[in-house]
């Protein structure tokens, strides 16, 4: 399933009128990451030379497991974001700089999604003492593991 989220920017880079966006974006599974629920999304696009400033916030929950329990972990994310684009050279270059701004059309699904994912930590805890996994039990250490405490 893919969602169209492309706005047409042609006010702003014609015009010079500023955009106010909002909108959620759906975002899909990222490495071991997932999202229940979409992106609430809320820019500002600005002309900036021949391309754009976009300026705003995403809010979005994403949900992953603690590299040490294996607890599932709710981690709220909020980005301020701050990034100007310029313009794509060729509608059908697979190469061209972005491909998150072409002509007129801004993908706001493909830069939020871009910005989230970079944003999430490679490595993901639920706390930041957490002990992980009791080896003789396999109870979570600092949960419910009632071994006497080993030092190793
Ligand atoms: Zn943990
Ligand atoms: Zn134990």
């Amino acid at each position: 399933m893919s969602v169209q989220q492309k706005i047409d920017v042609g006010v702003v880079l014609g015009a010079g009128r500023e955009l106010d966006v909002r909108q959620t974006v759906s975002i899909p599974d990222f490495g071991s990451y997932s999202f229940s629920s979409p992106a609430d999304v809320a820019l500002s696009v600005r002309r900036l030379g021949r391309g754009l400033e976009i300026e705003g916030t995403a809010d979005v929950t994403a949900s992953g497991q603690c590299a040490r329990c294996l607890d599932d972990v709710r981690l709220p994310l909020h980005l301020e974001i701050d990034e100007s684009l310029e313009p794509g050279r060729d509608r059908d270059d697979p190469l061209g700089e972005n491909n998150v701004l072409v002509g007129d059309e801004l993908d706001v699904g493909d830069l939020v999604r871009q910005l989230i994912d970079s944003a999430l930590p490679l490595v993901l805890h639920c706390t930041d003492d957490c002990g992980g996994l009791c080896p003789a039990c396999g109870n979570q250490r600092n949960g419910a593991c009632r071994c006497p405490q080993t030092t190793e």
